[in-house]
């Protein structure tokens, strides 16, 4: 066996960063270039390589003019890596892979001896999924520090909203991966404030959250991104900017109760209403949580506005109440409290966002992908103001920005930044599981992409993920210069979602023969078919909905009691993901079991087939979408059912018995 060379260029090149780089959403205070356009040594790669932007900062944060030079040179910097992005990937790759020379993977595994080159790359490295490289994460996981993935120390896990068996996956990332995503945020606001001037006026009004977060047995950190970054210093200690000025103080967003640190933030936006320019959350799913929030808390709220004072009952976080008492809530406001109620007493909600913060321009959520079922709903919150989607990230990689974001929900297009990752595009089109050589090559490159051609994404990513399949299905939408754009088509497999949840439709399938087994088989009763759908219009937050018709073959009726039981075991069957969000994030609702008169699905098969599917080869569609297929099957339900309670939820892996902390 070749030895391992024992000389780790990028350990050593680490202690030569520079201090950690930019606050979300901006990277105004950016001192130095991203790591990308240094070299091992430290020096450029190239000298015709783009720049990233420098800052300009005056002595009490940043004039009109700097923030307007800045502006110019972050966009200056995405003309310059959208111009030549070939380029940039080969240097991407040559980076990862040389910097990455040593590691097991590469070296031993896969026999890559030091080369850098594409050709080699794609000849020798599989294209894997997470399957693939779980009994590495394992390891690392188990507390294994030899670079098996990565010569960077892994510094924690991200936990994905993707699960592998059930449980959320685990995507190991290195310290200076924070950089990376702060690069992507800063690229955001500059894009924006081309459509939008005066943005630095005034403030934003997102509602941020963290969730809990575990240790693996081997002792190193596991938790959402988002989570990750809010708890660093990067968000927590960012200099003053115009662009990250929100209304929610830092404590209301890192508290670990969901409640409290809701209540605050949107106390929070109230009190600074006259002041909010722009609204939003990641998602739109979190977004919608906070409106309905507000429905149910106006009046707790108000109290607390009229009086000056938090209600020590509601508020119990020490840091939250200092917090908000001394930096937002400083006096009573009657006058805020009765416009406040006056508003929302009123019969329709209908733009209530436009109503109580009056001078929003725009609603900055994630409304691509599945996200798209809550369009109606924050069109009519927010008396159509435009939905924004700015950027298309994973806990595996940040891809891209929207570099047009006032276009329509159905129009977003975001162009992948060619220094965040190498990146690879699979065509979609049967093809095996597992690709042989030649397919394996015929992985199409960034500059090589064609417009209206699906792919799904693949990554090699400088934490060490080599020719990982993201999971997402993207189509060429167009090009930025030489640097195509991608519409979000779908996450593949995903037939379910309601806020991070994903659900497939062999994992639906699991958990409704659970349920059978577990309640119906002692009645005699199975499950003929069945579909399921997600309801985010009737209930807020939406719920699971599953359309059973049944075959029952005893005699004794089965008790609306045994139903309520399938829901509950259909729910205890389904990912960590969901659980989560139906136990600790309260961002989905109880499972609904909705039983139809026998030949319901016939019915739904003569409307499909009128609508044109061919006969042979019509299957029962396991989720389904499209409205009138919704309302036929509405129109035949005999009974609903929904689950009693919540299903049961720990915070980190089940097999870890680990120390979980907020
Ligand atoms: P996670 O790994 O939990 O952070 O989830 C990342 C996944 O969320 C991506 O792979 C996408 O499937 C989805 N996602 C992220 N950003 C967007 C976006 N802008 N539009 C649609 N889906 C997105």
């Amino acid at each position: 066996q070749t030895e391992i060379p024992q000389t780790n260029t990028h350990t050593k090149r680490l202690t030569h960063l520079p201090p950690l780089l930019p606050p979300l959403l901006s990277s105004l205070t950016q001192t130095s270039p991203p790591p990308f356009f240094q070299s091992s040594q430290n020096k450029p790669i190239t000298a015709a390589m783009p720049e990233a932007p420098k800052p300009t900062q005056t002595s009490n944060g940043l004039t009109t003019i700097a923030i307007a030079e800045k502006n110019k040179r972050t966009l200056q910097f995405i003309e310059d890596v959208t111009s030549n992005p070939d380029d940039v990937q080969t240097q991407v790759l040559h980076e990862i892979l040389s910097r990455n020379s040593a590691v097991e993977y590469l070296h031993h595994r896969h026999r890559l001896h030091g080369a850098t080159d594409r050709r080699t790359f794609k000849k020798l490295l599989p294209v894997i999924s997470y399957e693939d490289i779980h009994p590495d994460i394992t390891r690392i996981a188990n507390g294994d520090t030899s670079p098996i993935l990565c010569s960077s120390p892994i510094s924690e896990f991200l936990t994905s909203s993707g699960t592998s068996a059930g449980e959320r996956k685990l995507m190991p990332t290195i310290a200076e991966e924070m950089e990376r995503r702060s690069l992507l945020y800063s690229l955001l606001m500059p894009v924006m404030s081309q459509f939008v001037p005066g943005l630095e006026k005034g403030k934003g009004m997102y509602f941020l959250f963290i969730k809990s977060e575990s240790k693996t047995p081997g002792g190193l950190p596991a938790r959402p991104v988002l989570t990750s970054y809010y708890k660093s210093s990067h968000f927590k200690n960012r200099p003053f900017d115009p662009y990250t000025n929100y209304t929610s103080p830092n404590e209301t967003i890192l508290c670990p109760d969901s409640y409290q640190s809701m209540y605050s933030q949107l106390l929070c936006g109230l009190c600074q209403r006259t002041q909010v320019l722009r609204v939003g959350a990641v998602f739109a799913s979190g977004f919608i949580r906070a409106i309905r929030f507000l429905e149910k808390h106006w009046q707790l709220l108000c109290r607390d506005i009229r009086s000056g004072t938090l209600d020590p009952t509601v508020i119990t976080d020490p840091a939250v109440r200092e917090a908000v008492l001394t930096k937002v809530l400083h006096r009573p406001d009657p006058e805020l409290a009765d416009f406040v109620e006056s508003e929302c007493r009123k019969d329709s909600w209908q733009g209530i966002i436009t109503r109580l913060w009056p001078n929003t321009k725009y609603v900055d959520v994630i409304v691509t992908g599945t996200m798209s079922q809550y369009i109606p709903t924050l069109d009519f919150y927010s008396n159509g103001l435009p939905l924004v989607c700015t950027m298309y990230a994973s806990s595996e990689c940040y891809f891209g920005v929207n570099l047009n974001p006032l276009c329509k929900p159905s129009e977003v297009a975001y162009t992948l930044i060619p220094t965040m990752a190498y990146f690879e595009f699979l065509p979609v089109h049967p093809m095996p599981k597992s690709l042989n050589e030649k397919e394996r090559q015929e992985l199409v490159d960034l500059a090589d992409v064609k417009l209206g051609h699906e792919y799904e994404l693949v990554v090699t990513t400088y934490a060490g993920l080599y020719r990982y399949r993201v999971g997402d299905v993207l189509r060429v939408a167009g090009f930025k210069n030489r640097a195509p754009q991608f519409n979000f088509i779908c996450r593949k497999n995903v037939v379910l979602s309601i806020d991070s949840d994903k659900t497939d439709e062999v994992e639906l399938q699991g958990a409704v023969k659970n349920a059978v087994d577990a309640h119906l088989v002692a009645f005699g009763g199975s499950v003929a078919e069945y579909t399921s759908y997600a309801d985010t219009k009737t209930t807020i937050p939406g719920h699971y909905v599953l359309y059973w018709e049944l075959s029952v073959k005893g005699t004794t009726a089965i008790p609306p009691s045994v139903y309520e039981d399938c829901c509950l075991t259909v729910e205890e069957s389904l990912n960590s993901v969901y659980r989560q969000g139906r136990v600790s994030d309260k961002s989905i609702g109880p499972l609904e079991i909705k039983i139809v008169e026998q030949g319901t699905f016939d019915k739904l098969m003569d409307y499909a087939i009128s609508l044109g599917a061919s006969i042979n080869q019509y299957k029962t569609p396991r989720c389904v979408k499209f409205e009138p297929i919704v309302e036929l099957l509405n129109s035949r339900v005999e009974g609903s059912y929904f689950s009693p309670k919540c299903p049961k939820w720990v915070p980190g892996h089940k097999q870890w018995s680990n120390n979980v902390k907020n």
